[in-house]
């Protein structure tokens, strides 16, 4: 699904990740963590192809991301949903077309303009809606819900576009710890039930280890550890967080 040979990548002439080798199959739950600055969100957001590569080898879902071509690289995008720290959600809109929004490349702009929807995307909305519980709420403004239900919405929104991969940018460090297992049991369940990859940059090391079959840690650009997350003991914790310099 996605794999990354001594790749060294970053931004303009700036190289943040050198020699990177990491190979993640379908179905992984991969947990990122890290000290600030490592380079966990660079390494997770490059699967989108916003990141420079200035040397290795770097496939997503069979395709070379070295010089690829707009169309191609739009075609793999539809296959993968982010969701924020901040939720990224139209604040003044309402569950509902949130959710749908995750659609659009189906819905033509008109239609979405004046917010006429068909039944069989009312169907699949509901559906998502239901998935992430918030369904209730489906007419309510984003901007009257709890940080816990955006997200949730948020992660309906990213279904909506029926990804392979989510890839989640510390989904639940702006949550109180109730909402954030309501998040996290939602991801489990959509990896779970629905195969969906997710690959989550995490600070919170109990969540990491509990949720994700497998933990990447991160330091200074370089992967330090790459395991099954029951091998994470306190002194590879330890060994991750320092900064070496
Ligand atoms: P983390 O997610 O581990 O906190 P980041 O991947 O956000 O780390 O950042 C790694 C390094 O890349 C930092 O030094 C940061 O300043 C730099 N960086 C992040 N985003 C950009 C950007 N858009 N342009 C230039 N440098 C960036």
């Amino acid at each position: 699904m996605i794999k990354m040979k001594n790749l060294v990548l970053g931004y303009k002439k700036e190289k943040i990740l050198k020699d990177i080798n990491l190979e993640i199959k379908d179905g992984e739950f991969i947990g990122i963590i890290g000290p600030s600055g490592a380079g966990k969100s660079t390494l997770m957001m490059s699967v989108t192809g916003g990141i420079k590569v200035f040397d290795g080898k770097f496939k997503v879902l069979g395709h070379d991301m070295d010089n690829i071509k707009k169309k191609r690289l739009r075609k793999i995008r539809e296959q993968i949903g982010v969701i924020f720290q901040g939720y990224n959600l139209v604040d003044r809109l309402s569950v509902l077309d949130n959710v749908v929004s995750g659609m659009l490349g189906d819905i033509p702009v008109a239609r979405a303009v004046l917010r006429y929807y068909k039944d069989k995307e009312l169907v699949k909305a509901k559906e998502y809606m239901d998935i992430v519980d918030m369904s209730k709420y489906a007419t309510k403004r984003c901007d009257e819900l709890s940080g816990g239900q955006r997200q949730r919405v948020a992660i309906a929104r990213a279904l909506a576009g029926e990804p392979k991969i989510i890839l989640a940018d510390e989904p639940i460090s702006a949550l109180d710890e109730k909402s954030a297992k309501k998040v996290m049991d939602i991801l489990r369940r959509i990896n779970q039930d629905y195969g969906v990859t997710i690959i989550a940059n995490l600070h919170h090391l109990e969540v990491a280890k509990k949720y994700c079959s497998r933990i990447v840690g991160v330091n200074d650009g370089r992967i330090v550890f790459d395991s099954k997350s029951c091998e994470l003991s306190s002194e590879i914790v330890e060994n991750i967080y320092t900064i070496q310099k």
